[in-house]
This record gives structure tokens, sequence and C-alpha cells, in this order.
């Protein structure tokens, strides 16, 4: 029997972005781009790492306090 022609076995199965479903770029894996990655990395530091209504942005913290009387 001779192996059918048509069965082709790929080496690596690319794994989906989890954010959009393109294929997976080799230098964001798994994610598909830069973009996608922060997407991610974002949502889960907001959902695990920062409360909700502390959000602070960086740069107000510069300003020098308000002189006491
Ligand atoms: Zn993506």
């Amino acid at each position: 029997m001779a192996p059918s022609p048509d069965k082709v076995t790929p080496l690596r199965p690319r794994r989906p972005c989890p954010e959009c479903g393109k294929p997976s770029a080799r230098e964001t894996y798994p994610f598909c781009s830069e973009r996608c990655k922060n997407i991610d990395l974002n949502r889960w530091l907001s959902g695990s790492y920062v409360l909700p209504g502390a959000e602070e942005e960086s740069g107000s913290d510069d300003a020098p306090p308000p002189e006491r009387e």
C-alpha cells in the first residue's frame, strides 16, 4: 500500500493569536503583533493587578506638592 500523497503533516501547527485569531509571529509569540501582545498584557494587568478606580497616570505625580501657608 502506498501512502496517499494528500496526507501532509505540518511541521508545526501555528497557534492563532488569542486576540484576533491571526497566525502568531515568532517575535511576539503567541501573538500576531506587538499590539495584540500589549492588549492581552494590559487586560491581564488591569484584571488582577490594578484595583478598579485606582488607575494612575504617570506624569501627574511629578508635580510638586502644594506649599502650605
Ligand atoms: Zn493578533
